[in-house]
């Protein structure tokens, strides 16, 4: 049995990126920011993954939303590409 190390890449408490990085907005219109968010499916990574505020999550989850509607991201559950 050998002995991993275990080390701890993401043990550093996550906080909401918008709150720090105030010129970071949420943008429906702003593609490239909102790909950071979603998967390569398009769907919206969990705020427990992302570390957002809940307020924060909710107005990326409706500039998803948005972007969608204007097809600038894909709609979620589209595998067929
Ligand atoms: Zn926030």
């Amino acid at each position: 049995m050998a002995a991993r190390p275990q080390r701890k890449l993401f043990s550093r408490k996550k906080v909401c990126r918008f709150c720090m990085d105030k010129d970071l907005t949420i943008d429906y219109k702003d593609h490239k920011t909102l790909r950071n968010f979603v998967t390569e499916r398009g769907k919206i990574i969990p705020r427990r993954i992302l570390g957002t505020c809940a307020t924060h999550q909710r107005q990326l989850c409706s500039a998803v939303k948005r972007a969608r509607q204007i097809a600038l991201l894909p709609y979620s559950g589209n595998t067929q590409g």
